[in-house]
């Protein structure tokens, strides 16, 4: 037998080794193995096994890893089809498959010395007065961790190994499995009565798993609720079902919503009964050692249910019967290095081959996949109403071009938003500001020529950080010391002054405001460590924080039943960059901002300060209307030919010289025209092509950058004529491509 194997140092194929006698039967598809390469020794994984070569003189495995081996066959298969599809190298695919904690093995299981009585028939020999007391208490304890004994008794290992040379007690290593969730108390729940919305839906998603045995029977749901609409409760039942069925699930989440809270519900539906299982959590908050134990739980098949952000997609379920992607418009899904994989995507792929059912989770749906609804792929179940019938809160919109008349400068709080803090400060009730940019301002200008302090790595304005007193570029981290006059040597104008609005100026402001009240600030300046977001959250719940003011941190599945007032400061921030899904995303996030109020007794009020009020995100988002936004922004995609009417491969090529960048780019784009076969079948070209051009983020790090756009209807053909063109096109010292299929991100 031969085994066929990818190396993880990159070399973009796959290598014949022998499998010597010794090993045989242990290696299998999917084992990792160390092997001879050159004069030395490297990891691999066997992706085949097969009888002949077209090499002669094979080497020989040297060794395999680990007993079971790591990835099963079908993941395995879902790896190509991501290197098929992402264009990416099947050894920087196969490499994702495992958590770095698996795969570098460094962080093993940790065992520790137990300590245990053994049965005693014959008679005690005879000890001290010391190992006397201590037998006594080991054999009360039956067995204990032997550092536990030499604590408890104020003893010493070496006492403890008298009394083992007498045959009393064994001391022996244990694996102890580390439990992240160790420490929180977890009280089981049983399943809530559905409400007939939510009955249709699981029934909806139910069948589909019974049926799963047949052939063509997977199924994709977007299940299309407002927050609180009971989705996570279907999502809990519709587990129970496949472990009824003796299957398994994978729940992914967005990494910022990974709470332990979100945890928990999952944990204390599972902890006890009949349908008990382990709840294995894999994310990168996680120690290596845990990492590693989860994913072993999992692997040994003792976790049937696997909660996890983006990578968890790749966990070794086996009979895998559902997946959920909760959030599915999040686009943490999607992996910005290679592989540029979207995890929801890959849900639905790995449902198709494992014919497990997939639902798709959201109160603000991607057009992708409403789109896959509209054309029949998908199943839409809705669930239009809260749980506890609250109202959606009442949105109000503030047109800041007319506070600009009245306030001089920019105003940043309308009289409106100021008189409802006031209220609720009266009235004891917690209020949540939102504006997505941190910092103090975005940009240093100078007012007597114009001189903006710029990023000297990246082609982007410097934000002025005031607690920190420094400039700082957030593409690349760098920073500067802050100049008191303008810089520029013709002008040197003390008139430097800074513009723009970020949070931290945001506060300052609310202080000078309201004197009184407790105002805190949340985003990544002031969450230094993992502990902060808990304790500014916990503070926020009890009761301790007035006034919250963050970026789109605080606009995630937040809870909080004291919130009456939310305020949007600029909600028109995101909408005129140059990126076609700006609308969306505006609409998703004032959407899930708004989703934030009004989720106790008293009725919610959001107030939305705009400079364009008008704009459709913000009006459809104001009337809580999905599918009407949904209307108008699908044929705005139609008109130019957008997602999802047609898909995107973004090419981008990067170097420190902008010329050989940009020739370079230029070079590709003949290429790409030259590829065979250009027409979508009815003569229309396929791909259409744009650029190159300068990205939106023209340099980055010190490197230029150019792209070049392709928009497809047939995108694996694409992605494969471009996976050739990557291996076949030479490019010049210094510039580097890379291939972004379906991006979220076109900077
Ligand atoms: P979503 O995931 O859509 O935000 P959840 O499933 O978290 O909604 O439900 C919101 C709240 O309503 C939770 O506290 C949940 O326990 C409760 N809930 C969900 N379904 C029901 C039901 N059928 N009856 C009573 N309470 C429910
Ligand atoms: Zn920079």
């Amino acid at each position: 037998m031969i085994a066929r194997v990818t190396l993880e140092i990159a070399l973009r194929r796959e290598f014949d080794y022998s499998i010597p006698p010794d090993l045989e039967g242990e290696v299998e598809v999917g084992s990792r193995v160390k092997v001879p390469f050159g004069a030395r020794e490297v990891t691999g994984c066997v992706t085949a096994l097969v009888d002949q070569s077209r090499h002669a003189n094979l080497r020989p495995i040297s060794k395999v890893i680990g007993g079971q081996s790591f990835i099963t066959p079908k993941v395995l298969e879902l790896a190509r089809w991501i290197a098929n599809y992402y264009c990416c190298p099947i050894e920087v695919a196969v490499k994702s498959l495992l958590p770095e904690a698996v795969r570098k093995e460094e962080a093993g299981w940790r065992e520790r010395l137990v300590v245990r009585a053994l049965p005693r028939e014959s008679e005690i020999p005879k000890l001290n007065k010391r190992q006397a007391e201590l037998w006594k208490m080991i054999q009360t304890f039956g067995q204990i961790p032997l550092r536990e004994l030499i604590e408890k008794a104020a003893t010493t290992a070496d006492t403890v190994r008298r009394l083992e040379d007498k045959g009393l007690v064994s001391i022996a290593p244990e694996i102890s499995e580390r439990d992240p969730y160790a420490h929180e108390k977890i009280l089981p729940t049983v399943p809530l009565p559905l409400n007939p919305e939510q009955i249709h839906a699981l029934t909806q998603i139910t069948r589909a798993m019974t049926k799963g045995g047949a052939a063509n029977s997977q199924a994709v749901f977007l299940l299309h609720g407002v927050t609180g609409s009971g989705k996570t409760e279907i999502y809990l039942q519709a587990i129970a079902h496949a472990l009824e069925q003796g299957r398994g699930a994978i729940v992914l989440v967005p990494e910022i919503s990974l709470t332990p809270q979100t945890v928990e519900r999952f944990k204390a539906r599972f902890s006890s009964g009949r349908l008990q299982t382990l709840v294995a959590v894999l994310h990168s908050h996680l120690s290596a050692g845990e990492r590693h134990d989860e994913w072993h739980k999992i692997r040994q098949g003792r976790a049937r249910i696997v909660i996890g952000a983006r990578s968890a997609i790749f966990a070794p379920v086996e009979r895998l019967g559902l997946i959920i992607v909760d959030e599915e418009h999040e686009h943490s899904y999607k992996q910005e290095e290679a592989p540029r994989y979207n995890a929801r995507d890959v849900a639905v792929v790995r449902g198709q081959m494992e014919n497990a059912v997939v639902v798709l989770g959201s109160a603000t749906p991607s057009l992708e996949s409403y789109y896959n609804v509209r054309r029949g792929k998908y199943a839409l179940l809705e669930l239009p109403v809260r749980v506890d019938e609250k109202r959606m809160p009442v949105v109000r919109i503030v047109d800041m071009r007319k506070e600009n008349r009245k306030q001089k400068g920019t105003p940043v709080f309308s009289e409106q938003l100021k008189e409802a803090i006031h209220k609720r400060l009266d009235e004891s009730q917690q209020t949540i500001l939102f504006l997505n940019r941190r910092g103090y301002s975005t940009s240093l200008q100078c007012t007597n020529c114009g001189y903006v302090a710029q990023c000297p790595n990246c082609s982007l304005a410097l934000t002025y950080h005031r607690q920190a007193q420094q400039l700082r570029c957030h593409i690349c981290n760098y920073q500067g010391s802050v100049p008191k006059i303008c810089p520029e040597p013709k002008c040197g104008n003390p008139g430097i002054r800074y513009s723009g609005l970020g949070t931290e100026r945001v506060e300052e402001m609310l202080v000078k405001l309201f004197p009184h009240a407790r105002i805190r600030r949340m985003d990544s300046d002031t969450l230094k460590r993992k502990e902060d977001y808990r304790r500014i959250l916990g503070d926020f719940r009890v009761g301790k924080i007035d006034i919250l003011v963050g970026t789109q941190m605080i606009a995630k599945g937040l809870h909080f039943p004291n919130v009456t007032l939310v305020g949007i400061i600029y909600a028109d921030l995101g909408l005129h960059i140059p990126d076609f899904r700006a609308g969306e995303r505006t609409f998703q996030l004032l959407t899930q901002v708004a989703g934030r109020a009004g989720r106790g007794e008293v009725e919610g009020e959001v107030i939305v300060q705009a400079f364009t009020p008008f704009h459709p995100a913000i009006q459809y988002a104001r009337r809580h209307d999905f599918t009407g936004f949904y209307e108008q922004e699908i044929e705005f995609r139609e008109q130019l030919n957008y997602p999802p009417i047609s898909r995107i491969a973004l090419l981008t090529l990067k170097g420190r010289n902008e010329e050989k960048v940009e020739f370079s780019a230029t070079h590709l784009r003949k290429e790409l025209e030259s590829m065979a076969g250009d027409s979508d079948g009815k003569g229309a070209p396929d791909p259409i092509l744009a650029g190159p051009a300068p990205a939106p983020l023209a340099r980055a790090e010190s490197n230029y950058r150019y792209q070049i756009m392709a928009r497809t209807k047939r995108m694996p053909r694409l992605s494969e004529s471009l996976a050739k063109l990557s291996r076949t096109v030479s490019l010049p010292d210094g510039v580097t491509l890379s291939i972004d299929i379906d991006p979220v991100n076109l900077s």
